[in-house]
C-alpha cells in the first residue's frame, strides 16, 4: 500500500473546523493594527501629523527632524499593541513580499537597555538584499539598494512586528521593486487627469486611481498537498487523472461554504479587519474547493499593498486550519483556474467617480471623456496590457475556455455602444446650436445613470466596462496587481495628456468652444479605436480569426507577449511619463523572462522526477503482481492459462508501453532542457516554451493512463478526486 497517500488521507478524516472567536464587531476592530489617521492623531505631535498628511495628499517631503517625532510616536503605538520588532516591508521583483525584522530593543551600556526607533530607521534602511532579482541593475559588488518609507501606505502590525511599507531602489536611483514605478504611474495619471478635469470643474486638484481586486484561490487539505511534490514545488499538479465528477454539475458555485473553509474565512477576515483590509464578499467559485474574496475598493497604491499583504496572511491563516492555499492560475488540468479581476476607476478629490455616468449632460460629457480616453488608451497599448498579465502560470489559463483569451479587447455593453455610434457622426469643426442642443438632450443627456446592460456580464472579455469602472479580468490570481496597475495608469496618463493637448490645439487654432473641441476629438478617438471594441463571445476560433483581421495582437505565450515590454514605443511611453527609465524597463523584462525560464525548468525537473521515481516504480510493482498472477495461472491451468489471463497479459503489455513512452519522453525533454540551457534571454525562454514545455502534456498523458490502470492501493500520489473533494 502507498503509505504517504493513505496516511495523508487518514489524517484528513479527523479534521474539525478550527474554532474562531469573534467577540467584537468588525467595525470596532477595523484598522486596530494600522497606524492610520486615528492612531496618528493620538500618538503624533500636531506638526508630525500634518507633515504625514501632507506627504500623503501632496507628496511633500518629510523633514528629518519631524521624522524623528513620527518614528517615536509610531514606536510607542506599536509597543502598546504588543510589537517587539519592526521591518521595512517591500515588494521585490520576485512577486512576493519581503521583510527583515529588527528588534526595537537596544542596549545603552551599564547592562541597561531600552526600546529605540529613530527617524533614520523609519525613513531608510539598507537591507542586505543582494539576492533579490535586479535584472543586472545592481551588481552585488557595486552600490547596494535601499528601502525608503512610503508614507502613502500606512504602517501596520502583523504578529509582533511593525511593518513599514517601503519602496526598494538601487543607490543609483533605479527601482528594484513593484511599487516605485506604480507610485510614479499614479502620480502621472493624477497630473494628467486633474488637468483634463479642469475642463469640467476648476475645483478638482487631485485624481486618485482606485482598485478593487477580486482574489480567487483554491484550498487543499495541507496533508494532501504535502503528499504531492508537484504542488509543493510548483504550486500546481503536473499530473493526475480527472475525477469522475468534476465541476460539470456546477454544484459548488455560490453553494454553501464547507464548515472548515468557513472557519478559515472568518479567521482570515478577522485578521484583515485588524489590518484595515476592507474585505467584504466571500463565496465559492466554479471549481470544487475554489473560493473568492473581495474587498471594498481603495486608492490603488493601498489596494496593491493590501492584496500583497492578504496573500501573505492567507498563507499563514491557512496553516492554522490545516489547509494549503493555492494561488496558481491553473492548479488542476480540466478544472477552472483562478484569476484576480482588477476593477479600476479614477476619482477626484471632490468625490466624483470619473467613470460613472452623472445626472447632467455636462457630467456625462466628463464621463464620456474619461470613458472614451480609456478605450483609446487600451486600443493604443493592447500589447503592453497583454504583456503585463503574462506569466508562466497564467499562460495555462488565458484562452483556456474559461478565462479571457490572450487577445485584448474592450466590452462596453449595447447601451454605450449605441452612444458611441451616435457620437461618431458629430459634425467636424463648429457645431450648429441645434446639433449642440440635440447632443446634450438626446445623446449625452440620455446616458442612464445606471447602465442596465452591464449586468449582461460578458465573462469572456478581458477588459469590460461594468457600470462605473473598468474590470481588467485577465490578471492572474498569483500576480502582484502593481504590474497591471502601473501599465493601466501610465497608458491612461499618456492618453489624457495627448487628449488635453489636442483639445487645447483645436480651441486655439480653430477657435472652437471647449465642448465643441472635446466632441471633435472624442469623435476621432471613437473611430480610431473601434477595432478594440468587441461585444461577442471571446472563446474559440471565430474571434481569433476576426481579431486577426482587425489587426489585434494574439500573443499566446509569455515569451511572445513579453516582447512588447521593451519595444521602442513602450520605452518612449515610460520615459515620457516619468514612470521608468530604459534601464529599468529592460531590467524588468530580463527578470520576467528569467522567471519564466526558471518556472518551466523547475516544472520539467519535478515532472521528470515524479514520473521516474513515483509513477514508473509503482507501475512496475503492479506489473510484477500481474506477472506473478499470470505465471501462477499457468502453473495451475497449463495451456488453458492464456484464456484465463488474457486481461492481465493485456494490462502487462499496456503498462510496459506507457513506461517506455514515459522514459523516452523524459529523455527527450531532458535533452531539450540541456539545449535550452545553452541559450539566454528571449531565445532560452522560447526554447523552454516551444521545445521543453510540450513534453509536459505528453509525459502526463501516459502517467495519467497508468493512474487508471494501476491498483488504487499502490498509487502514491493523492488523486484529483481526493484533492478536490476533501472538505
Ligand atoms: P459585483 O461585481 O460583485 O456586482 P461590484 O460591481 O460592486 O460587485 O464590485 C466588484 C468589485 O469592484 C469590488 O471589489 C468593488 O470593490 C470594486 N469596485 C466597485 N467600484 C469601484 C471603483 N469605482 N473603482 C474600483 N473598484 C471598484
Ligand atoms: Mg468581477
Amino acid at each position: 500500500m502507498s503509505t504517504i497517500r493513505f496516511n495523508a488521507l487518514k489524517e484528513t478524516l479527523n479534521r474539525k473546523p478550527v474554532k474562531v472567536e469573534e467577540t467584537k464587531r468588525r467595525s470596532e476592530i477595523f484598522g486596530d493594527h494600522v497606524f492610520n489617521e486615528h492612531a496618528m492623531l493620538q500618538h503624533l505631535t500636531k506638526d508630525a501629523y500634518k507633515s504625514v498628511m501632507n506627504a500623503i495628499q501632496f507628496g511633500t517631503k518629510i523633514d528629518r527632524k519631524i521624522a524623528d517625532h513620527i518614528s517615536t510616536g509610531m514606536k510607542e503605538w506599536a509597543i502598546s499593541k504588543g510589537a517587539t520588532h519592526y521591518t521595512h516591508w517591500f515588494q521585490p521583483l520576485t512577486g512576493a513580499t519581503a521583510e527583515k525584522h529588527d528588534a526595537f530593543f537596544e542596549t545603552i551600556g551599564n547592562g541597561r537597555s531600552m526600546e529605540k526607533f529613530g527617524g533614520g530607521q523609519l525613513v531608510q534602511q539598507e537591507p542586505d538584499a543582494s539576492s533579490f532579482p535586479n535584472g543586472g541593475i545592481r551588481n552585488t559588488f557595486e552600490a547596494r539598494g535601499y528601502t525608503a518609507w512610503d508614507p502613502t501606505s500606512p504602517a501596520f502590525i502583523y504578529g509582533t512586528t511593525l511593518c513599514i511599507p517601503t519602496i526598494f531602489v538601487a543607490y543609483t536611483g533605479e527601482a528594484l521593486d513593484n511599487k516605485a514605478p506604480l507610485l510614479r504611474a499614479l502620480q502621472a495619471v493624477d497630473q494628467a487627469a486633474t488637468d483634463v478635469c479642469k475642463y469640467f470643474d476648476k475645483n478638482v486638484s487631485k485624481v486618485n486611481a482606485s482598485l478593487g481586486w477580486e482574489q480567487e484561490y483554491f484550498l487543499i487539505d495541507s496533508a494532501l498537498a504535502a503528499a504531492r511534490p508537484d504542488i509543493i514545488l510548483t504550486g500546481r499538479t503536473l499530473l493526475g487523472h480527472s475525477p469522475a465528477k468534476g465541476q460539470q454539475l456546477d454544484d459548488h458555485y455560490f453553494g454553501s461554504i464547507p464548515s472548515r473553509v468557513m472557519s478559515f474565512m472568518r479567521d482570515l477576515e478577522n485578521e484583515c479587519m485588524l489590518l484595515g483590509i476592507p474585505v467584504k464578499t466571500r463565496h465559492n467559485e466554479v471549481a470544487p474547493n475554489q473560493f473568492e474574496l473581495a474587498p471594498i475598493f481603495e486608492e490603488a497604491n493601498l489596494a496593491v499593498d493590501h492584496n500583497s499583504l492578504l496573500m501573505d496572511v492567507m498563507e499563514k491563516v491557512s496553516q492554522r486550519h490545516q489547509f494549503k492555499v493555492l494561488f496558481h492560475e491553473k492548479p488542476f488540468a480540466g478544472i477552472n483556474g483562478s484569476g484576480k479581476h482588477n476593477n479600476w476607476s479614477l476619482a477626484t478629490d471632490t468625490g466624483v467617480n470619473l467613470l460613472s455616468p452623472g445626472k447632467t449632460p455636462m457630467k456625462n460629457l466628463q464621463f464620456l471623456t474619461f470613458f472614451i480616453n480609456t478605450i483609446k488608451a487600451v486600443h493604443d497599448n493592447e500589447e503592453l496590457i497583454r504583456a503585463t498579465i503574462a506569466s508562466a502560470s497564467n499562460d495555462h489559463r488565458l484562452g483556456a475556455n474559461e478565462a479571457p483569451p490572450a487577445i485584448i479587447s474592450v466590452f462596453i455593453g449595447s447601451q454605450l455602444s449605441a452612444v458611441l455610434d451616435e457620437l461618431e457622426n458629430v459634425t467636424k469643426g463648429k457645431l450648429s446650436p441645434q446639433e449642440k442642443t440635440d447632443l446634450k438632450l438626446n445623446i449625452v443627456g440620455k446616458i442612464p445613470e445606471i447602465l442596465l446592460d452591464n449586468t449582461d456580464r460578458n465573462r469572456t472579455s478581458p477588459f469590460a466596462f461594468t457600470g462605473n469602472k473598468f474590470e481588467l479580468r485577465a490578471v492572474g490570481s498569483w500576480a502582484n496587481c502593481a504590474g497591471p496597475m502601473t501599465v493601466l495608469n501610465t497608458i491612461m496618463a499618456k492618453q489624457l495628456k495627448d487628449f488635453k493637448e489636442e483639445v487645447d490645439a483645436l480651441i486655439a487654432k480653430k477657435d472652437l468652444k471647449k465642448d465643441e473641441a472635446i466632441f471633435n476629438i472624442l469623435r476621432e478617438y471613437i473611430k480610431q479605436s473601434k477595432k478594440i471594441r468587441f461585444e461577442g463571445n471571446g472563446y474559440g476560433e471565430a474571434w481569433e480569426k476576426e481579431a486577426a483581421k482587425r489587426g489585434l495582437s494574439n500573443n499566446k505565450t509569455t515569451p511572445e507577449a513579453l516582447k512588447a515590454q521593451i519595444s521602442k514605443k513602450t520605452i518612449a511611453l515610460y520615459e515620457e511619463m516619468n514612470v521608468m527609465s530604459k534601464v529599468e524597463v529592460e531590467a524588468r523584462h530580463e527578470i520576467e523572462l528569467e522567471d519564466y525560464i526558471m518556472r518551466i525548468q523547475i516544472e520539467g525537473r519535478v515532472l521528470g522526477d515524479i514520473a521516474r521515481n513515483h509513477v514508473i516504480p509503482t507501475a512496475v510493482s503492479y506489473q510484477n503482481t500481474l506477472i506473478e498472477n499470470v505465471s501462477g495461472l499457468k502453473e495451475i491451468f497449463g495451456k488453458e492459462f492464456k484464456k484465463l489471463a488474457a486481461e492481465q497479459i493485456d494490462l502487462i503489455e499496456k503498462i510496459s508501453g506507457h513506461i517506455a513512452e514515459i522514459n523516452s519522453k523524459i529523455n527527450a525533454m531532458t535533452e531539450e532542457r540541456r539545449n535550452a540551457n545553452q541559450l539566454e534571454g528571449q531565445k532560452a525562454a522560447e526554447a523552454y516554451c516551444n521545445k521543453v514545455k510540450p513534453f509536459f502534456d505528453e509525459i502526463r498523458y501516459h502517467c495519467d493512463k497508468l493512474e487508471l490502470l494501476v491498483d488504487d492501493n499502490l498509487w502514491p500520489l493523492v488523486k484529483y478526486r481526493e484533492l478536490l473533494f476533501t472538505r
